[in-house]
């Protein structure tokens, strides 16, 4: 039985599909304003947008900080609609307090047991990355850290695993994600912009997770890709989000869901 875990007005784990959509990173006021407004309106159920980012190369752009926490108020306050960004550390719970509904683990930091106990500790919904080359044993042991500490608002996500394939980004484990929905007790989304790392394989790859019965999905929007400052490859434009919009309320419709 999968627990519900509220977000905002949305049982995530219900008969709603989460669509959570926004930018890699927040790179400016006007840029996230802009992404927010438009994926809200096509249809996002929450957005999304790192404050800090954990990037492999250290020149690359590292996030805005608590400079971007002003921007994220205005978003919520204007959609409505809640709001998801990465955790890097413990002491940013309190950065973050008060400015965001869900505090994301990303895959790198799936295994920080210090970083996921602070978070037990925590009332605010963790959505909890698979680590990158974690095993569907470890990343289930990695939430029950979180639950160790009283916090059982967690949501997890599968977003790609490293295989030995390089013409994706990363490998969907499609399957891994319905084992995890099935052997525990947290709704599953799938993040099929760091999976595959094309946009063009966002959609379908959406489209299965509800298939699957999985309970949402996380994408990667710009409106100006070929200018962003982190993993503008595999964003959607806005016209590919309104089409990912108008392709899965049909199928969710026939399994029962909604968006
Ligand atoms: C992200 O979602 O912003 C992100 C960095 O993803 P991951 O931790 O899965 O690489
Ligand atoms: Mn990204």
């Amino acid at each position: 039985m999968t627990r519900t875990v509220p977000v905002g007005g949305v049982e995530v784990g219900g008969d709603r599909f989460l669509l959570v959509a926004g930018p890699c990173a927040i790179e400016s006021h006007d840029q996230l304003l802009t992404i927010a407004r438009e994926v809200g309106r096509r249809g996002a159920s929450a957005i999304r947008g790192g404050v800090f980012k954990m990037r492999t190369d250290p020149r690359s752009f590292q996030g805005l900080g608590p400079a971007a926490l002003p921007s994220v108020d205005q978003v919520r306050a204007e959609t409505g609609l809640p709001f998801i960004a990465e955790i890097t550390s413990p002491e940013q719970i309190e950065t973050f307090a008060g400015h965001v509904d869900v505090l994301q683990v990303g895959s790198r930091n799936m295994h920080n047991t210090a970083l996921l106990k602070e978070l037990g500790r925590a009332r605010t919904p963790i959505l909890l990355k698979r680590g990158l080359a974690a095993r569907l044993d470890e990343w289930l042991l990695a939430a029950e850290y979180i639950v160790a500490g009283g916090n059982e608002a967690i949501i997890l996500c599968e977003r790609g695993i490293r295989t030995f394939e390089t013409e994706t980004r990363n490998t969907l484990d499609l399957a891994g994600a319905v084992w995890a929905r099935q052997r525990s007790p947290f709704p599953v989304l799938v993040d099929p912009s760091h999976a595959t790392g094309q946009p063009d394989l966002v959609a379908p790859m959406c489209l299965a997770a509800a298939a699957a019965g999985l309970d949402g999905v996380m994408v990667e929007v710009h409106h100006e890709s070929f200018r962003a400052l982190s993993d503008g490859f595999q964003a959607l434009t806005l016209e590919k989000f309104s089409a990912l919009v108008a392709s899965l309320g049909p199928l969710l419709e026939t399994l029962g869901r909604r968006l």
